[in-house]
């Protein structure tokens, strides 16, 4: 275990042992400034000495790897994340309230034109906000260590290099998909550049110059996206016309997979990495070449054991302790619910927890809030707050299991808690791996 120590104006020290943390605590040279993972702020003035700190980020849409490696092999930080995956269902749960809303009898609100376009740099919600927990993560781990260094794994694969194995330089740096905001460029990256219904159809010769096909038309509702779409040449393109693909091919249409993961990779390295490189020089790497490290080094097949080998550093010595962090949703802004109350035709009017936005109650002058990290010494456990009834608390793990004291109810009596912490956006929990 370490513990992660700041000088007197705040900026980010090496962390030390607890030992030396412990004395200097005693001492009254330091203060404790964070509890999880444990900080303390020197309160003399200390220069310090300051080690290469690289951070290798195993990026993703659902799990983060995070491992911080000094120069001399030392990983220093080890942490996975779990991020959230319900920004798409309430975004489309809020369209749709809205939607009801401007269809009921209210005041009427001329059409506004500033919204029929998207603004630069867009991406849909669900992926920016995965970008941008990537990216406050860093910027907290950050605050409590010196880092120098950051590097990414971006793709699954090298797209570049199986295209086209000679490009080199510059190109290389800007990739021939810069910005990727065509689905179908990907489309046609992904096909390899050949035409789907050359084989199909070879009646029809084909034409040079490649387009994409809906494999359901649009014209009979197919979508835009990459899982309706597949590369082919004009000529077929043309000769298919509305025709389903069936129809056309005699064949039932190929299954294909949800590219969204590749895409989402895509993302990272154009709107991520510039990011990144506000808090230190950011570089990334193909995933390709990671397997093959962790695999060189003897390293697991965790998302830590990943980042570790993205960092690129050797691991010499681990720390013991790693944290998994799990993004969760402390705040609401919602103007009505969609189910005013479960199983009830009146909705909630004077319960406490109706007040959506302060997600907290007062008991005896005590107040709980919204994942706060707790402690039942009934069951010697730790954890967090995850609702409300009137006068009761639940209270989950980390990994989103109630902990209850009976059988038969899952709230818990707030008398029966100790409050360790408050919590905003990410709830985290210490472990000690046995090597
Ligand atoms: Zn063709």
């Amino acid at each position: 275990m370490l513990v992660f120590v700041l000088n007197k104006h705040g900026k980010p020290l090496m962390p030390c042992k607890p030992s030396k943390a412990r004395k200097l605590l005693k001492q009254g040279k330091a203060k404790v400034v964070k509890k999880e993972p444990f900080t303390i702020q020197l309160l003399y003035g200390s220069s310090g000495y300051k080690q290469k700190c690289i951070v290798g980020i195993d990026a993703g849409s659902k799990n983060i790897g995070i491992a911080v490696t000094t120069e001399d092999g030392r990983v220093i930080y080890k942490a996975q994340v779990e991020l959230r995956q319900d920004i798409k269902e309430n975004i489309e749960t809020r369209r749709r309230l809205r939607r009801a809303r401007r269809n009921r009898k209210t005041r009427y609100r001329k059409p506004r034109f500033l919204n029929r376009r998207r603004p630069e740099g867009w991406l849909p919600p669900s992926i920016r906000a995965r970008v941008e927990a990537h990216y406050n993560l860093i910027k907290k781990l950050a605050q409590i260590i010196p880092i120098t260094e950051i590097r990414v794994e971006v793709t699954q694969f090298d797209v570049q290099a199986i295209l086209n194995p000679n490009i080199h330089g510059e190109e290389y740096q800007k990739g021939r998909m810069h910005g990727f905001d065509s689905v179908k460029e990907y489309v046609k990256i992904r096909d390899g550049f050949k035409c789907h219904y050359a084989k199909l159809r070879p009646d029809i010769p084909c034409s040079g110059k490649l387009t994409v096909d809906h494999i359901i038309p649009r014209s009979k509702g197919g979508a835009d996206n990459p899982s309706n779409l597949v590369c082919c040449c004009e000529a077929h393109n043309t000769a298919k016309g509305h025709m389903n693909y069936e129809q056309f091919t005699g064949q039932q249409p190929p299954k294909i997979e949800d590219f969204r993961p590749v895409a989402f990779m895509n993302v990272l390295k154009d709107y991520l990495v510039p990011m990144l490189q506000k808090i230190a020089s950011t570089g990334y790497i193909f995933g390709l070449y990671t397997r093959r490290t962790r695999r060189e080094w003897g390293l697991g097949k965790s998302h830590i054991d990943d980042a570790m080998a993205i960092a690129g550093i050797k691991p010499r010595w681990q720390d013991n302790v790693w944290y998994y962090i799990k993004q969760v949703r402390k705040k609401k802004r919602s103007l009505h619910e969609e189910i005013p109350r479960k199983g009830r035709k009146e909705p909630n009017k004077e319960a406490k927890r109706n007040s959506k936005n302060t997600k907290e109650i007062a008991i005896n002058g005590k107040k709980w809030c919204l994942w706060d990290k707790v402690y039942i010494s009934d069951i010697d456990k730790t954890g967090f707050i995850s609702g409300f009834t009137n006068n009761w608390v639940y209270i989950q793990d980390i990994y989103g299991n109630y902990l209850q004291l009976s059988d038969k109810y899952k709230q818990i009596n707030p008398k029966k808690l100790q409050l360790m912490y408050r919590n905003n956006n990410y709830i985290c929990e210490r472990f000690i791996s046995t090597l």
